[in-house]
């Protein structure tokens, strides 16, 4: 879990150390970053899905301090410490975004995540736990000037040489193996496993999906992690020489604790969207949802524009070269020689984004030039049809 609320700001040298959602929190809305990281403007807010993750991350805390004592709680008692620790941290600044779900729901969301979670895992003997929030930190360059701190939610040795780094997930969102494959989070928390115990050998990634009862699991090759070092460092450096922190309007604004002082959304109105947009807990769910049919025509032009500013966003982290015509047709480089006053020919490398385009792209992937993440951004705003042909 990472814990950004509760990461001092650190400096080595003449830099900051950053977390995983940091970093994050840029890439979604650089305005929400300097709010939060910059101006250090209080959240007193807390969305009811932050809530009730750390309501269940620290049950399942309680579970493995109790089994480090030699003590295994019945499930009962589990569930009995949930709604206790529920009720005396419960405060009149959490916020319901979807007004259609209550807060028992939420609450007996937590309870089943408890229950998938403890019934798949009874009697908690594979390996042994080396620190619950473990404090990880890493250093992404030899010089040191690029650090990297985080709190890994149970660190575990298998067995001599093999480790695994676990994390725990409420999302009511199940992403895909090749999107845990792209996670940044948890590799990042590998490379200073990797620097704290050097007899490891193996390091196995580990996600939770508690609401799902689904475990996710991924390793890194080396080569894999020095792209990721490569990637950060640069984004890194986008971030530290920002000067404007462009706000990014999306969905995700419903849950920012700063809406009320954006600029963006000075002039909103009764009719500001307020779909869904998925759990805000999760780091897959900073996203944003293709349209669908369902959705008004003003929501769905806003979606696409929105999708839109992360793929721009997103394209300058990876280095990217993408070009969007008047009608919101996405031209991308896949390779071969540039013209860049003639972007219209594959012979140049230039591509329209397209269903043919899709297995192209994938092969970016394939070949370390663009991360999956990317190139799903690109996918979602194929789906949404920037022509307006909804499929
Ligand atoms: S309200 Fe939206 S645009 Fe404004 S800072 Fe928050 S996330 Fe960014």
């Amino acid at each position: 879990m990472d814990r950004p609320g509760a990461l001092p700001i650190l400096r080595q040298g003449s830099r900051q150390v950053y977390s995983p959602s940091r970093i994050s929190t840029y890439e979604s809305c650089p305005r929400q970053y300097k709010y939060r990281y910059i101006d250090r403007i209080p959240r007193d807010e807390e969305s009811i899905e932050a809530f009730l993750g750390s309501r269940v991350h620290e049950a399942l805390n309680k579970l493995y301090r109790d089994l480090q004592l030699g003590k295994l709680p019945s499930l009962p008692d589990l569930l009995a410490y949930y709604e206790w620790d529920w009720g005396r941290r419960w405060h009149d600044q959490v916020k319901i975004v979807k007004q259609d779900f209550s807060i028992e729901h939420y609450k007996r969301l937590g309870k089943r995540c408890l229950v998938n979670y403890y019934q798949a895992h009874r009697p908690f003997d594979r390996g042994q736990t080396l620190g619950l929030e473990h404090k990880v930190t890493s250093s992404l360059d030899q010089a040191g000037r690029y650090r990297i701190q985080g709190y890994v939610d149970r660190l575990v040795r298998v067995r001599p040489g093999h480790y695994e780094v676990h994390d725990y997930k409420t999302s009511g969102r199940l992403p895909a193996q090749d999107q845990i494959d792209g996670d940044r989070q948890l590799a990042l928390y590998q490379l200073g496993v990797v620097g704290m115990w050097p007899d490891a050998e193996e390091i196995e990634l580990v996600w939770h999906y508690l609401a799902f009862g689904k475990e996710l699991r991924s390793r890194r090759t080396p080569e894999a992690l020095e792209r990721l070092k490569t990637a950060t460092i640069a984004l890194i450096d986008r971030i530290e020489a920002d000067t404007e922190f462009t706000p990014i309007k999306s969905l995700l604004c419903q849950w920012c604790a700063y809406l009320s002082i954006c600029p963006i959304w000075t002039d909103r109105t009764a009719e500001t969207p307020s779909r869904s947009v998925g759990d805000p807990g999760d780091e897959r769910s900073r996203e944003i949802l293709v349209p669908d049919e369902e959705m008004s025509a003003d929501l769905r032009s806003f979606l696409r524009e929105a999708l839109l500013e992360a793929i721009r966003a997103a394209a300058e982290t990876e280095a990217a070269e993408i070009r969007v015509g008047e009608d919101g047709q996405i031209w991308v480089h896949v390779g071969g020689r540039t013209e860049q006053d003639a972007p219209h020919e594959k012979a140049d490398g230039w591509m329209p984004l397209s269903g043919a385009s899709v297995s192209l792209l994938l092969r970016q992937v394939e070949r370390g030039r663009w991360s999956a993440e990317f190139v799903e951004k690109l996918e979602r705003y194929l789906a949404s049809d920037p022509l307006g042909n909804i499929t």
